[in-house]
């Protein structure tokens, strides 16, 4: 898979709600089995930077289900560079499919404790070789993810669309998109963390120049916080499915895609408001439920 623009399917979610507001989900969870979504975009600058400067090592950190930690083993494999991941915490008994996922990309995973990754700001504390080595931090933030996550809308006409929501962890794509977007378009985030209020000042911080889009975060649909998930969320993804056929994680994008429904029943969207929903991917995360919790695998 090349860094080449990938046209993403765009499809219409199914809703009950007044037809005057349609609503088109950009599929990029169809753009790779593992490395869906987001992460690829976001880690496009970082990868073609590091081939052009010759260097050999993507290293990057991540917890023991980062969706970017795999993203990043996967990239750097197809791009015949080799991977370091740095893993939050002890090594655990059983690994979870993501770490397994990286090291079969051929990511060489150290486990490092609490307390070193939160001193990671200097890779320094964590890893020695650096010579040869990218170093991208975690989640794929920075101005090179920003950058690539800019390229989301490009490869399609998006300019009719009057919102645009994405889920939002460290907003890094949801800055990407204001960058991108036209002026007329709102960004509307959907904050998967709990109390993450400190991301307003943190994407205006990633946003480059005065002139930047304007955004809005919701924050009162985390369902508990980070990679938590309630009966209701479950049931939602599950109808979601069976109605569009189109399947979510309850980490990220089914908190996106019950948000956006619950906008459109409140009546948000004013009349003939043409809405695209990121699906950012993701699914891989949906191993870690109990088996039969999801009607789609
Ligand atoms: C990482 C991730 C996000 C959050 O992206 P940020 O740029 O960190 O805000 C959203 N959706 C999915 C599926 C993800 O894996």
């Amino acid at each position: 898979m090349s860094f080449a623009p990938l046209p993403a399917p765009v499809q219409p979610l199914s809703h009950p709600f007044p037809a005057s507001v349609a609503v088109d989900v950009l599929r990029l969870d169809l753009l790779h089995p593992v490395v869906s979504g987001n992460k690829w975009f976001k880690l496009k600058h970082y990868v073609e930077d590091a081939k052009a400067q010759g260097k050999k090592n993507l290293l990057t950190f991540g917890g023991a289900y980062s969706n970017h930690l795999v993203a990043t083993a996967a990239a750097a494999e197809m791009h015949g560079l080799a991977s370091i991941g740095i893993v939050r915490g002890e090594e655990p008994a059983v690994w979870s499919h993501t770490l397994r996922d990286a090291k079969r990309y051929g990511m060489d995973l150290r486990f490092v404790s609490r307390d070193d990754y939160r001193r990671k700001s200097d890779p320094q504390n964590v890893c020695s070789e650096q010579e040869d080595t990218c170093i991208i931090s975690e989640g794929g933030a920075g101005e090179k993810g920003v950058q690539g996550a800019a390229d989301i809308l490009s490869a399609h006409n998006t300019k009719h669309y009057t919102h645009i929501i994405t889920a939002v962890g460290t907003g890094t794509t949801l800055a990407g998109l204001a960058t991108a977007a036209e002026p007329h378009q709102s960004i509307i985030g959907i904050v998967v963390l709990k109390n993450a209020f400190s991301l307003q000042q943190e994407i205006e911080a990633m946003l480059p120049g005065q002139k930047h889009r304007s955004f809005s975060l919701l924050f009162h649909y985390h369902f508990g916080g980070y990679a938590r998930h309630t009966p209701e969320l479950l049931r939602f993804m599950n109808d979601c499915f069976a109605t569009s056929s189109i399947a979510t994680d309850f980490v990220y994008t089914g908190k996106a895609f019950f948000a956006t429904v619950d906008l459109l029943k409140a009546g948000h969207f004013p009349s003939g408001s043409r809405v695209l929903l990121v699906h950012t991917g993701g699914l891989q995360g949906n191993r870690s439920l109990k088996k039969g919790a999801l009607i789609f695998p």
